[in-house]
């Protein structure tokens, strides 16, 4: 069966669903499509995240991921409001634990002020008032970083793409794209689908989808999985709400931290290790082309070359829940190993340059008809409802 559309959005994950919502919103008239290869959507990324709202504190001033976490997350915490899906700012605490870290810290703190992030740094006594469990000799507050339920988003987003007309198809692998002077043709396993305009937001598959619509893909995905546990119900006491430590600037995404989540219960994690399938949840699921790719990929070998160090330390941390254990322990010296249990584990899409150097901020490229998000790290799911918004200010230059 051939659908006709006038846009067909790959990936039902928060980027997806934003882009079809806000579409539907902004053209009523025009028809979408989302292709979904899972019987269920969002189950990858946006379902296994930490669920932090982010305040935009980190990244770099004029950055696409500073202007739009800004904008999304105000853009986030109205839906949700207008939607009742649950969320609050509750506030976070990025912790220097000795002197080596202040001058990050204070790099951090100004960027936050660059970035208009309503933040200040506070000494080791108001640390306590607002975490008391914590180790630390200064730190930034930020009060207006949150929690919400993302999965809870993604399901008000689906609701109103099917009330505004658009259309839903699960289990619809996308296997081909043909891009046409006059339209795309997209071949999935539900069907065939001729679109007018296409929107690739396949995630961890982004960089195979940019290069089945023939555009070159400016990076490579490269999976890391980070794995969590959860502070059993008589410690979570030890965490009212977001413990952060200072970030490595080379490494942003690495340091385990403590998120309360917003449904209940506390995470600490993740550490980052390379995942052997790009949904490999489990160390020991592996899909032999995706760990082919990534260890023949020129880039992952400079990475891994480069930081091996760091590499070794992550994956001791996958292995031995002591070591985990005592990474936690940094931030809060009273946490005991019988007081954590396993929690899910999440697949970060890591896009990752030839050189080897990771690329951070998000990357959307275009064709006449096609547009590809090639790159949408954290904060991605802060800020998906402005990086639709984007996507559908491309899309109407062509309409
Ligand atoms: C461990 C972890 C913690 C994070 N924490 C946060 C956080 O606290 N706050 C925050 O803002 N961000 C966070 N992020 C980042 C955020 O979750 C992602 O940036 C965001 O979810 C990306 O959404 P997406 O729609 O691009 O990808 P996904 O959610 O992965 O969705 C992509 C979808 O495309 C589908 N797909 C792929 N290929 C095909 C195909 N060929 N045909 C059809 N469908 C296809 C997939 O099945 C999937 O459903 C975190 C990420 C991870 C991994």
């Amino acid at each position: 069966m051939t659908h006709k559309t006038d846009v067909a959005v790959i990936g039902g994950g928060i980027i997806g669903l934003s882009t079809a919502y806000r579409l539907t919103q902004r053209f009523p008239e025009k028809r979408v499509l989302i292709l979904e290869k899972e019987s269920e959507l969002a189950i990858h990324q946006t379902g296994r995240n930490s669920g932090v709202l982010h305040s935009g504190i980190y990244y770099k001033p004029g950055s696409l991921r500073a202007v739009n976490c800004r904008e999304g997350k105000l853009a986030m915490q109205a839906f949700c409001e207008a939607e009742g899906v649950a969320y609050d700012v509750c506030g976070k605490v990025i912790v220097a634990v000795d002197d080596s870290e202040l001058s990050r810290l204070q790099h951090i703190f100004e960027r936050g002020e660059a970035n208009g992030v309503r933040c200040e740094m506070i000494d080791a006594e108001r640390l306590k008032e607002l975490e008391p469990h914590v180790r630390g000799i200064q730190a930034i507050h930020v009060p207006e970083a949150g929690i919400v339920d993302y999965v809870g988003v993604c399901e008000k987003l689906a609701e109103k793409i099917r009330a505004g007309g658009g259309e839903i198809l699960t289990n619809a692998k996308v296997t081909r794209i043909t891009e046409r002077s006059d339209s795309v043709i997209v071949e999935s396993d539900a069907g065939d689908v001729e679109a007018a305009c296409l929107v690739n937001c396949a995630g961890l598959y982004s960089d195979r989808v940019t290069k089945m619509t023939g555009q070159k893909r400016p990076a490579k995905i490269v999976p890391f999985r980070g794995e969590y546990y959860k502070l059993k119900p008589d410690a979570q006491h030890l965490c009212r709400n977001l413990i952060y430590p200072v970030p490595d600037p080379a490494f942003p995404f690495l340091g385990v931290h403590f998120t309360r989540m917003v449904l209940g219960g506390v995470e600490c994690g993740p550490n980052a290790v390379l995942a052997f399938a790009r949904e490999g949840y489990s160390k020991f699921h592996v899909n032999p082309r995706d760990l082919f790719e990534s260890l023949t990929y020129p880039g992952f070998l400079r990475l891994a070359m480069r930081h091996w160090k760091m590499g070794c330390g992550e994956m001791w941390r996958s292995f031995s829940k002591g070591a985990f254990v005592k990474a936690l322990r940094r931030l809060l010296p009273e946490i005991r190993k019988e007081q954590l249990v396993p929690s899910p584990s999440g697949v970060r899409a890591q896009a990752l340059l030839r050189d080897g150097s990771l690329a951070d901020d998000f990357l959307i490229q275009d064709s006449d008809r096609i547009v590809n998000v090639c790159n949408a790290p954290s904060p991605a799911a802060t800020a998906a409802l402005n990086i639709g918004r984007i996507i559908v200010d491309k899309l109407a230059e062509r309409f």
